[in-house]
């Protein structure tokens, strides 16, 4: 550990987390009351060093907010109306006779957090028939929620009701639930489930009824971790290992012993979003460096495979080489986030918390319409027109793949699309084990949470991140006698950012921090104490498909600038029940046949060539083509080969290339990837 300079009542230390750990060690003795109100795991589990907090203790604010409203007004709030023969009244988890599968509990799996992230009563009433539901539909054996399969009706997913997977999904709306309310009921329903679960798994495995429950057990084999940390019961561990046996080996596939990450066409593309925590998950129980390690191999595969520069991989139902034409699901973007927000919970690792940032403010805001009232099913990394036409994807579901509507493609992603920003949210803020607070992710929020043996703060924090460079962090505290505190706070250093700057109080404490760094803070905090924390943000350059290039600016990836004209449509009526009443497309006339040079590209000349201006006057809401609040004018070159082709950029010969197909230079203009409907990301490379 080293101690930077100090001046006056400031000390500022940095250290890797390794530092950490072996610090935290000495420390937990003295570990205060604020530490045992928070979730920390118990032995013999990994020790963790940061903790959930409960639901409702972090507020978005700014633009998280309008985002969290919107959906609130858009689809997440009506779910019940707009696709109500499925999640309204006669779904099968709230006693009705209709869907008893996983549609209903994936809505309430995003409903629940942003009901009470908002403190919205009606969204609250919403969702609590949902828990109450959950809670009371109990069996002797442990077993909860409807178990009578019905007979199959088109539209709806009734059989094989006792299924291990759809359950799962349960598990993590109780578990959000009980960190909202507190509701003990949880607790002993839970417990009696994963009762019936030890006694019943070794006759029917988790595969016994579908296959997506052995793909999927981390989400399982996470809450089961959850309830042993409050409960301490040993049969949980017991459970837990028998789970982490019977799903996919993710850690023998991460480390490449098995070709999954390396062959086409190997795996579902959500599997592989659910699995990629799983190593992690199971980590916490068998403390094997390799089990620990095992994702950020996979990552290392996927770069030169499936990988996009979204965070995510080329996956429209199974998985692909990342061709930027084929397509990207919306369940894999949020089940993706959701894996790196346990894992980063679970480490303190910020590669995931860079990751995260990544999928959320690259892939997330572009795959639902603004009033989030349609969303796309598979999203493409060089999107030139959102219309009926046939693109290269596994599936085709009539051409209607990457239209924005309400049950086009398949209606997964109309249900499961509502957990992406709350929980998003619900990860800003962490407790740290020795008493105090972490911000390991950025957006606008304020957090109230005890510190410091019990002492409530409230923390705000105000940016424009991730467009601005600027997050400032504001000290105060809930009761008014109380002015003084000590306890430490924790910030993330993105890894992109190699020279971040942190003030307290106006004071730069000369302490640079390098990419990737955890800074801890620990001192006296005092009412209306400021941290301010800059992390500049440069244009650079990465490499993806065959070479195609990539323009980057901190957590942003950049994307071609494209006219939008957006129209509505009524589905055909032979097709409105299976794809829904309505449809947007998106089409543009907006030249898109660009590519760069690499002689434009130097370090030299990138600051002449890419020219980045910031926006002032951006309102509340940044993710669309009017708002996009950062441009960067950009000298390209035309492709003269590069077509159209059904709807998507055509063949050309093709990312990376020497010869000489470019005709004039032009300067385009590149706005946030999240800003765009239409966009090339991945341009060709030429010399
Ligand atoms: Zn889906």
């Amino acid at each position: 550990m080293r101690h930077c300079e100090e001046r006056s009542d400031v000390a500022i230390c940095k250290m890797n987390m390794k530092r950490i750990v072996i610090l935290l060690v000495t420390m937990v003795t003295a570990l205060s009351v604020a530490a045992q109100d928070y979730i920390f795991n118990r032995t013999p589990l990994a020790a963790t060093d940061f903790a959930e907090l409960p639901i409702g203790a972090i507020r978005p604010e700014g633009w998280l907010h309008d985002q969290l409203v919107r959906q609130a007004e858009g689809f997440t709030g009506h779910l019940d109306e707009v696709y109500r023969e499925v999640v309204g009244p006669d779904n099968a988890w709230i006693g009705g006779e209709g869907d008893t599968w996983e549609r209903g509990p994936y809505w309430l799996d995003g409903l629940m957090p942003l009901a009470y992230l908002l403190d919205d009563e009606q969204l609250i009433a919403k969702a609590t028939v949902w828990s109450e539901a959950m809670l009371t539909m109990v069996h002797e054996d442990g077993y909860f929620g409807n178990r009578i399969s019905r007979k199959y009706i088109e539209g709806f997913q009734r059989g094989k009701a006792e299924d291990w997977w759809p359950k799962m999904v349960a598990l993590k709306i109780l578990k959000q639930y009980y960190m909202a309310t507190g509701d003990q009921r949880v607790i002993d329903v839970l417990t009696g489930y994963f009762k019936y679960q030890l006694a019943n798994l070794p006759e029917k495995p988790l595969d016994h009824w579908t296959f997506w429950g052995e793909w999927r057990g981390g989400d399982n084999l996470d809450i089961v971790y959850w309830l042993y940390n409050i409960t301490g019961e040993e049969f949980l561990l017991e459970l837990g290992d028998l789970i982490h046996s019977q799903t996919t080996p993710w850690t023998a596939m991460f480390w490449g012993e098995t070709n999954e990450l390396r062959t086409q066409n190997s795996m579902h593309t959500v599997n592989l979003a659910h699995g990629f925590k799983e190593p992690i998950i199971w980590w916490q129980r068998s403390q094997d460096p390799r089990d620990l390690n095992a994702p950020d191999n996979a990552l290392k595969i996927m770069r030169q495979t499936f990988g996009l520069p979204t965070g995510l991989w080329a996956g429209d139902e199974q998985v692909h080489f990342g061709d930027p034409t084929r397509g990207s699901e919306l369940c894999t973007a949020v089940e993706m986030m959701y894996s790196l927000e346990e894992m980063l919970q679970a480490t303190g690792n910020l590669q995931w918390a860079d990751h995260l940032e990544r999928v959320a403010y690259n892939a997330l805001p572009t795959q639902a319409t603004d009033a989030y009232d349609g969303r796309q099913y598979y999203q493409q990394t060089n999107q030139i027109a959102c219309s009926r036409e046939w693109r290269n994807f596994v599936t085709q579901h009539e051409d209607n793949d990457n239209l924005f509507g309400v049950l086009n493609g398949y209606p997964c992603c109309t249900c499961n699309m509502h957990q992406g920003w709350p929980k998003f949210t619900q990860n800003l803020w962490y407790a740290s084990v020795d008493g105090g607070l972490a911000a390991f992710v950025y957006a606008p929020s304020t957090v109230n949470a005890k510190v410091a043996g019990g002492i409530e703060v409230s923390l705000k924090q105000e940016t424009f991140y991730p467009f601005d460079e600027t997050v400032k962090v504001t000290v105060n505290f809930a009761s008014k006698k109380v002015k003084k505190a000590e306890f430490p706070l924790y910030f993330r250093v993105p890894k992109w950012c190699s020279q971040a700057e942190v003030k307290v109080n106006g004071v730069n404490v000369n302490c640079l921090s390098k990419a990737g760094d955890t800074v801890r803070i620990a001192r006296e905090w005092t009412k209306g104490d400021v941290v301010t924390l800059t992390f500049p943000m440069e244009v650079c350059i990465s490499h993806w498909y065959d070479g195609a290039t990539v323009v980057e600016r901190g957590p942003l990836v950049y994307a071609l600038r494209m006219e939008e004209k957006w129209e509505r449509h009524e589905f055909e009526a032979l097709y409105e029940g299976k794809y829904g009443p309505y449809y947007y497309t998106c089409t543009s006339d907006t030249p898109w046949n660009y590519g760069f040079r690499l002689k434009d590209m130097t370090p030299e000349l990138m600051f002449e060539n890419f020219k980045v201006e910031v926006r002032e006057d951006v309102g509340a809401y940044p993710w669309n083509l009017e708002n996009a609040p950062v441009t960067i004018r950009a000298k390209a070159v035309v492709i003269k080969p590069w077509k159209e082709y059904n709807g998507s950029t055509g063949p050309i010969a093709y990312y990376r290339e020497d010869g000489d197909d470019t005709g004039e230079e032009v300067w385009i203009e590149l706005i946030p990837y999240g800003c765009t409907t239409l966009r090339i990301a991945e341009f060709p490379t030429r010399l």
